[in-house]
């Protein structure tokens, strides 16, 4: 038996078995959805679905999908499954997008959910004898409470610490004997920061694991926070819309996102269109909720972009993994008719200086009405060991790096220094890009 099976046997259940459950899962929750939810009807006889034609789980690419907008568009209530008396939460989506989507809650729904955290907690080998920091936002946005009964649910001791006050977390880290902290990985790298600046020892504390997610974080990064703190960075991935955190989480393999898929079905389509594409290529990643009650979704589309990796894990785990995510459709800027992702900036300043870099993307348009893209970044030491200690030779870094965007992206940069600690930091997501752009709706 695994070391960590635990709770977590339905990680490791023969792939047969898995696709047995997921047929007779769907083909349930499909019904369910199908009789309970008008909106949900009405879908698919505008796409001329016959519900009968639906026998099994290889029939689902005869279903519609369901975006975003559909979410917006029944606000508050409109794709609910099940009466208001069953529904003990909602949360919302944190609408890095615009409107905020509201998500109720079953207390079944809660109930798979806490599994599901508590599972990627086994994964990440975090016990009953563990101190858990929770340094999400605690509210409607999904982290802190989803961690918080995750986290309960696996026996450990859970700090609701929230997001913000550094200087607390890092007191109760060294007072609580904190073992393991969940955050945004933005936000531990400010943690990083302060700790730093106040000569914290990191050797003196008992912290060992990382557990980051909420928004997309690079391997640089997780090098970074494992050398720096002496930790090992783990990544939970979730969504609102599905649950919450803890869709997912990367073993210590570290090679991929294993996705809890006897609750959480995933298919990666093509963005344009719309087929599902062979395992192993990249697309959009589709979810249809096996077990929601409150609000269950049947192909939902979730614009993160990623794949199915093919084959097993050597961790022994069958429930298949997804790529990284390294970004969201909806990241992808166009600026000039050029297509820009922050990855690419991101590998530019990392290739300037290989540690990390605080940065953010403002867009904006010109008085010639033209489309303008700045980096503002802030000068590590490094980066002025490698060109020059003179603050005034400032320019000609800026000069190299927008040079270097130039060659990677293929359209004019305006690149700034800032001083450290210029970029504003966040306590929750990240804010990478701003849209100054006036934008004609
Ligand atoms: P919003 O869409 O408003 O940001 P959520 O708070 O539900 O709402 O965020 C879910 C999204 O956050 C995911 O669809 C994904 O884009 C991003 N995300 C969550 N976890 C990760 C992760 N581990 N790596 C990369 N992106 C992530
Ligand atoms: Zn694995």
């Amino acid at each position: 038996m695994h070391k960590y099976a635990m709770n977590s046997a339905a990680d490791f259940m023969p792939v047969d078995r898995l696709r047995n459950i997921q047929n007779q899962k769907f083909l349930k929750r499909f019904r369910y959805t199908y009789d309970n939810v008008k909106w949900y009807r009405d879908l698919l006889a505008k796409n001329g679905v016959d519900p009968n034609s639906i026998r099994s789980i290889d029939d689902i690419v005869k279903l519609p999908f369901i975006v975003k907008t559909d979410l917006r568009d029944t606000y508050p209530t409109g794709m609910l499954a099940t009466s208001m008396e069953n529904i003990v939460r909602f949360h919302a989506s944190s609408g890095t997008t615009g409107k905020p989507i509201v998500v109720p809650y079953t207390r079944e729904d809660l109930d798979v959910w806490s599994e599901c955290v508590a599972r990627c907690l086994t994964m990440f080998g975090i016990d009953e004898t563990d101190v858990l920091q929770v340094g999400y936002g605690y509210g409607l946005f999904t982290g802190g409470l989803g961690l918080h009964d995750g986290g309960e649910r696996r026996g450990c001791a859970v700090v609701p610490a929230s997001g913000g006050n550094t200087a607390r977390h890092l007191m109760f880290i060294r007072d609580l004997g904190v073992s393991a902290i969940a955050c945004t990985p933005s936000y531990f790298l400010h943690v990083i920061d302060h700790a730093q600046k106040i000569g914290y020892d990191w050797k003196e504390t008992k912290l060992r694991v990382g557990i980051f997610g909420a928004e997309p974080w690079t391997d640089g990064m997780r090098q970074f926070i494992e050398q720096e703190t002496g930790i090992v960075a783990h990544d939970i991935y979730g969504l609102t819309e599905v649950s919450g955190p803890g869709v997912g989480g990367d073993c210590s393999c570290h090679a991929g996102i294993h996705i809890m898929e006897d609750h959480f079905y995933p298919e990666i389509i093509d963005p344009e269109t719309l087929k599902p594409v062979p395992d192993g290529e990249e697309g959009e990643l589709v979810f249809t909720t096996l077990d929601k009650t409150g609000m269950p979704l049947l192909r939902y589309r979730t614009r993160d972009i990623t794949r199915i990796i093919p084959d097993q894990c050597a961790c022994g785990r069958t429930i298949r993994r997804i790529g990284r995510i390294s970004h969201r459709s909806d990241d992808m800027m166009i600026v000039r008719g050029v297509n820009v992702f922050p990855g690419q900036i991101e590998s530019v300043l990392t290739g300037v200086d290989t540690g990390l870099v605080n940065y953010q993307v403002h867009l904006d348009t010109n008085d010639s009405g033209l489309a303008t893209i700045e980096v503002k970044f802030e000068a590590t030491p490094e980066m002025y060991a490698t060109f020059t200690s003179e603050p005034e030779k400032r320019d000609l870094l800026a000069k190299v790096v927008s040079e270097r965007l130039r060659q990677t992206v293929g359209i004019g940069f305006k690149a700034t220094v800032v001083d450290q600690g210029g970029i504003p930091r966040s306590e929750g997501k990240m804010q990478r890009i701003v849209d100054h752009r006036k934008i004609d709706l």
